[in-house]
């Protein structure tokens, strides 16, 4: 079941999704296998090994294809196996532009681990295109974009970067982890590859790491099937189905983090004891007008700085909440609180971190989807 015929709230549950033939199971069942018996060599029901194909995983692709509207899903071990492959369609010389606001994670796999092979990495603010546009040359062969950007809550116009793009040989590859596509479509908007840490949102309750990529041509599915297949970074059954469960809940969680993220928001910018919040759901938020077209509401994601605040503030606040746990990730059910600085951040160069916004002080939230009366107590509290 699927197609574009669904709308959001009931592919979420039914999209991609066949009643299992054995004994009818509601939910796909966790196919804890490696190998397939086959009766003939090559006899087999359409799946022989477990890294080439799992059916639990299928199922998951499938649920993915449908919420992103695209045509093929591809579910990885992690959210940075998914980037990986992307990374891997290039040859030595080929060139990317990205964000400098960007996941600290994927900024480390392309300057440590992608750079020594030759890959060239331009990271330039995307607020406009025009610094996008100054670094395109011949060698450009894939353009990747953050949006919102994490943790400065940065918005990239999508369908302008794609119009730049188009029928130029590059590849535009949106990491859409903060929205989702309960908020938003890239491959509506003209992106070719959508991405994924599933660990945050899609999965939604941090009890596991998965990664997922989707994407709406054929020819592009065949070639990152085979790196998926070749390099070996997949998802495994159980946690194929933890993210698959936790997809059939996105939108009515989405709903509520919405919800709980503009009471939070707005109860930051009236605090006397903070000094800036950065949430695109602002009037004055830069791109706040690209924000509400691209985006069907804004997020659960939120972050702010102290008044006067210091590296030692920030951590002391942290420090203090109970409601909010300390840690890293996001996207999960509980809020979480976060210090980008020491934490996602730290291995972005401090110079590099900065330029973006990513000062020592800056403290970031998941809201998470409980009452948002207590959140906000929480946070009284520990700024006080
Ligand atoms: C967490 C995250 C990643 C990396 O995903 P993993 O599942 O941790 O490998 C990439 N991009 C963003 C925006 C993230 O938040």
């Amino acid at each position: 079941m699927g197609g574009k015929d669904l709308k959001f709230n009931t592919k979420a549950i039914h999209g991609g999704q066949i009643p299992e033939k054995a004994y009818g199971a509601v939910m796909p069942p966790i196919y804890q296998t490696s190998t397939y018996a086959q009766t003939t060599p090559g006899g087999h029901k359409g799946y022989e090994y477990s890294r080439s194909a799992n059916p639990t995983r299928t199922a998951l692709e499938n649920a993915l294809a449908s919420i992103e509207n695209g045509t093929h899903g591809l579910a990885f071990g992690s959210g940075l196996a998914a980037i990986d492959a992307v990374i891997k369609l290039l040859e030595p010389g080929d060139e990317v532009i990205s964000t400098h606001d960007l996941y600290g994670g994927t900024y480390r796999i392309f300057k440590k681990i992608f750079e020594k092979y030759g890959i060239v990495f331009h990271f330039v603010g995307m607020r406009s295109t025009a610094a996008i546009q100054s670094k395109i040359n011949k060698n450009t062969k894939l353009i990747w974009v953050e949006t919102p950007t994490n943790p400065m809550m940065g918005i990239i116009d999508i369908k302008a970067v794609a119009n730049l793009v188009q029928g130029k040989n590059i590849l535009l590859g949106v990491d859409n982890t903060f929205a989702t596509p309960y908020l938003q479509t890239p491959l509506d908007l003209g992106a070719d590859i959508v991405m994924h840490s599933a660990t945050k949102y899609l999965g939604g309750h941090s009890d596991t790491v998965v990664g997922a990529l989707v994407v709406k041509d054929k020819v592009l599915a065949d070639r990152l099937y085979f790196i998926q297949n070749a390099s070996g970074a997949v998802c495994g059954p159980m946690d194929s189905f933890l993210v698959l469960r936790g997809i059939k809940t996105l939108h009515v969680r989405m709903q509520r983090h919405c919800e709980n993220g503009k009471a939070i928001a707005h109860f930051l910018r009236n605090s006397p004891n903070v000094e800036k919040v950065y949430w695109p759901g602002f009037d004055d938020h830069p791109n706040h007008d690209i924000a509400k077209t691209q985006m069907k509401d804004f997020g659960g994601m939120i972050s702010f700085i102290p008044k006067g605040g210091s590296y030692e503030d920030a951590i002391k606040i942290v420090e203090s909440l109970r409601v909010f746990t300390l840690a890293e990730s996001l996207g999960g059910v509980e809020s979480l609180a976060g210090h980008p600085a020491s934490m996602t951040h730290a291995s972005i160069p401090k110079e590099e971190r900065e330029k973006s916004g990513v000062v020592d002080a800056l403290i970031r939230l998941s809201v998470g989807i409980e009452d948002s009366e207590d959140l906000i107590a929480d946070l009284k509290q520990a700024l006080s």
